[in-house]
């Protein structure tokens, strides 16, 4: 490998290639980032950013920013819709001794990014380089190189390690032959996003989690590009249905209209489908290739916790690189980063993510009621209420991160 190509390179300009690239570049460290769009994502998906990748973020000052631009939500909601009952109320104020952040900011992914890529152009060690598609990853014992195209030219990039943080169907992951286990959501979910008031018109938090038997929806605030901000919510489809049908005025409002009763239609300002997965990586590390974000686990939405895992699997690998770049330590600090996180991602965000699509869709009556009345209980007890709180917000997850070590 020619001296100069001990960069880390990195395939995927979201969230979580942005900041793998902020947190190697402000240590001096030559960071080239890939993205095939020309410019940021601007599609509405993630929002809600927990107490525990707050406390990350705040550490380079981006909690506060996302917070100057987003929401702070210390409430969130659940409901039985059928009957339009409050089930149970959290207050993450509660988790005040636990952690810097006892509230969840909602800031939309684009704006995130936006505030990594603003830090990133003061950076003259890290080149972003838009419009530039990764379709080949290759090894050697000294380094590693991608082959992008850009401008329909083929071009190889040479480097010292390679970040593949391009989302879910991750060209890098492919092309390192890494498996990505687990499965696929029959049905697709629908984000219908209006102005309409929920908080004013009835009652609901800035995140609210609606049950329903069969079916389920998340609705949350965000700020938009300003007051007085936008309703974002969140349901499954009917696998049957196609994406003309699913996405019509028709099939919206009466989406919205079957959930929501409401005496007018709703303005409708967006809308999105998703398809859905479980799955993660086999190895978040295969030799010089790292996989981080979307790109290692992807998770069904409820709960927010797949950008949240994404942020903190960016900062636990920049963190480590830096101290094998460096400082010298040994690259097994990068078997660890593999062995923290991905226990993590299988262990909590995928068993919370799907516990919590089936507690919303429950349709067995008796089952259904068994649930919602443990959340009533857990939510009266302010012991339980914590403990549950330390599992949504992801500090119990990263705190066993951090605690598991190689033999
Ligand atoms: C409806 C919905 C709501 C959600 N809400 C939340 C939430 O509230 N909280 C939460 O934590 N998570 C949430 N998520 C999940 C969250 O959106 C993802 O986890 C997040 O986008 C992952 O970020 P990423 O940077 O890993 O990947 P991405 O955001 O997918 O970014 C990957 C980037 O890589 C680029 N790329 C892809 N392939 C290539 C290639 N071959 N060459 C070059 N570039 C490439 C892409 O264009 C993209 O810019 C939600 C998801 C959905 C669908």
């Amino acid at each position: 490998m020619a001296h100069g190509d001990r960069r880390v390179l990195i395939v995927g300009g979201g969230p979580v290639g942005l900041l793998c690239a902020w947190i190697l570049g402000r240590q001096g460290i030559a960071v080239r980032l890939f993205d095939n769009n020309d410019e940021l994502q601007a599609d509405p998906r993630a929002a809600t950013t927990h107490p525990a990748t707050l406390d990350l973020l705040g550490e380079c000052g981006l909690a506060d920013d996302m917070a100057r631009v987003g929401l702070v939500a210390p409430i969130f909601q659940f409901w039985d819709r059928p009957s339009s009952r409050l089930v149970a109320q959290f207050d993450h104020s509660i988790l005040a001794g636990e952690t810097r952040h006892p509230f969840v900011v909602q800031c939309e992914q684009f704006k995130t990014s936006r505030l990594l890529l603003e830090r990133l152009r003061t950076l003259p060690n890290v080149e972003i380089l838009f419009g530039h598609e990764a379709v080949d990853v290759w090894q050697a014992a000294d380094g590693v190189t991608v082959d992008v195209v850009a401008a329909g030219r083929s071009e190889s990039h040479s480097g010292v390690y390679l970040i593949g943080a391009d989302g879910g169907r991750s060209v890098v992951r492919k092309r390192s032959d890494i498996s990505f286990e687990g499965f696929t959501w029959p049905e697709r979910f629908i984000v219908l996003t209006t102005p309409f008031d929920f908080e004013a018109n009835r009652g609901y938090s800035y995140r609210s989690y609606f049950a329903e038997p069969g079916a389920w929806c998340n609705c949350f605030k965000v700020s938009a590009e300003g007051p007085p901000g936008l309703w974002r919510t969140v349901f499954p489809t009917e696998p049957s249905q196609d994406d003309a049908s699913l996405m019509s005025d028709a099939g919206v409002q009466a989406r919205m209209q079957r959930f929501f009763p409401n005496d007018t239609p709703y303005d409708i300002v967006h809308r999105n489908l998703y398809v859905t997965h479980q799955r993660v990586a086999s190895t978040f590390r295969k030799g010089r290739v790292l996989l981080a974000g979307d790109a290692a686990h992807v998770n069904n939405p409820i709960g927010g916790m797949g950008l949240n895992g994404g942020i903190q699997d960016a900062m636990n690998l920049a963190g480590k690189l830096t101290a094998v770049l460096l400082e010298g330590r040994s690259d097994r600090l990068l078997d660890l980063y593999d062995l923290q996180r991905r226990t993590v991602a299988i262990e909590f965000v995928q068993e919370q993510s799907i516990a919590n699509k089936k507690r919303l869709e429950e349709s067995d009556p008796a089952t259904r009621q068994k649930n919602l009345d443990e959340l009533t209980r857990i939510a009266a007890n302010p012991e339980r209420a914590r403990q549950f709180l330390l599992r949504t917000s992801m500090i119990a997850s990263q705190r066993r991160a951090e605690a598991m070590t190689l033999d």
